[in-house]
Parts: structure tokens; sequence; C-alpha cells
């Protein structure tokens, strides 16, 4: 059973379980598709039919964000903890070191992804990457051909949403990967190009705050947040 939050059904998962449930994905025929909605998404998803189908038939969909945690709380109905993306892709990795899986990076500037495949490999000894390229391409046919050859199990799609979930759902059959990834920045952060908030903000779930002090050409975009909350109690109002 999944928990709806305005419109977005979310798997109930702590960061373990998420991990748990990757790993037991990968062991049946594929392509999953894995997903990390943040509270702005859920608002795009009630906009864009399209990518409002595409997380619903998602085989894990992790809270991603405090937003989604507050209105889930709100409605009656809370979820058990936060899942940052960056963190699950960081504790699959560790999960996958040694184990033979083979992972590709997708997504980001030219050069982050090699250099985020680099830095990874150092710090998850036996994790073997099998490709990387970058986000900006025309065609998706030859990329998914690249990640078929590269023989990928995983694949961390970061071309940022509703973008990377569309691709995932167009292509995710061409690649022959078991398990896809939506993952958003992911990889500037793991290149080193992108800094996460230090981890007093992150246990205060005030990242989106520190975000906003780096970039604040994103003050557009998470203006819209405190609107979730507000649907969220009207929501609730409604259900009684
Ligand atoms: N990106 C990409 N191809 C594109 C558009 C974006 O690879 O056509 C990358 C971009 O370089 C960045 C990531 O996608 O690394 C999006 O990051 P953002 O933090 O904006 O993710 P979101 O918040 O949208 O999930």
């Amino acid at each position: 059973m999944r928990t709806d939050v305005l419109g977005v059904a979310f798997d109930n998962v702590t960061l373990e379980e998420a991990v748990d449930r990757a790993v037991a994905l990968l062991d049946r025929e594929g392509p999953h598709l894995v997903v990390t909605p943040n509270a702005e998404l859920v608002q795009q998803a009630g906009r864009d039919a399209q990518f409002a189908q595409v997380l619903a038939q998602a085989d894990l969909v992790i809270p991603d964000g405090v937003g989604v945690i507050c209105s889930a709380k709100i409605l009656g109905r809370p979820l058990k903890e936060r899942v940052p993306g960056v963190d699950f892709a960081a504790a699959l990795m560790e999960r996958l070191a040694g184990t033979g899986r083979r992972l590709f990076l997708l997504g980001a500037k030219p050069g982050v992804a090699e250099l985020a495949a680099d830095r990874l490999t150092a710090r998850y000894p036996g994790l073997m990457i099998c490709g990387a390229r970058d986000g900006y391409f025309r065609e998706d046919g030859p990329v998914a051909e690249a990640i078929r050859a590269a023989g990928a199990d995983v694949v961390f799609v970061c071309l940022g949403a509703p973008k990377q979930e569309k691709w995932i759902a167009a292509n995710g059959q061409a690649t022959g990967a078991g398990l896809l990834v939506g993952l958003g920045g992911a990889l500037d952060v793991f290149a080193g190009k992108a800094k996460r908030a230090p981890q007093a903000f992150q246990r205060l779930g005030l990242e989106w705050f520190y975000r906003l002090c780096r970039e604040p050409s994103r003050i557009g975009r998470m203006a819209k947040l405190p609107l979730i909350l507000t649907q969220a109690v009207g929501a609730r109002l409604r259900e009684r």
C-alpha cells in the first residue's frame, strides 16, 4: 500500500528499506524505475498528466524533501522519514560495491559524470562503474545503446525532473538495465561541483534554505513550496 500525497503515491520507506527494495528489484526482470519526488515535483505532477502517469508506474517512489514529509503529516498519514535522493544513491552504491553489478552515470554538464565516476570509484572500493556521459544530447537511441553496450545493471539518470523520469519511461527498456534511478543534480554533488548543506541544516530539514542562499535564482521555483502545505490542509479538511 502506498501513501497518497496530493496525487503522488509514495512508498513509506526508510533509507535502508528503500535500498533493500531497490536491490530486490535488481533480482527481478527489469527495467525498474525509481523516482525521488520532492514537493515541487508533486506540484508539477498535478499540472502534467504524462509526468503523473510515469510517477504512478514507478516501481519505487521515495519521499525526498521536507515538504512531502510535512504534507503527509498534515494529511494524517505520516511517512517514516525523508530519504534524500543523494543519500539513497550513496547507500545503494555501498551495497553494489563488490557484487559485480555495473553502474552507469548519465547526466549533468560535459565532464561532470566522468569526474563523479573517478571520485565514486575511489570512495566505494569494489564499485564497478561501466560508463559515464553527459546529459546534453539530441538523440536518445545512441545513448540507450551505449548503456546497453556497457552492460549496465543500474543507471543513475540525472537530467533534471521531469525530463529524467520521462526519459527512463521511454528508453529504459532499450538500455537493458534492471534499475534506472532519476536523481536530478546528484552527479554535480558526487563530482564535488555542488555542495550539499551542512549536516545541521539537513537534520533541521532546512537543506532547501541553504540551497536557496547559494543559488538565489531558484527563488521562483521555491516560492511555490509553501503552497503544497496549504493544499495539504485543504485536502485534509475535505477528507474529513
Ligand atoms: N541536465 C542535463 N541535461 C539537461 C538538463 C539538465 O543533464 O538537458 C542536468 C543539469 O546539468 C543538472 C541536473 O540535470 O546536473 C539537474 O539538476 P537540478 O538540481 O536542477 O535537478 P532537479 O532539482 O531539477 O531535480
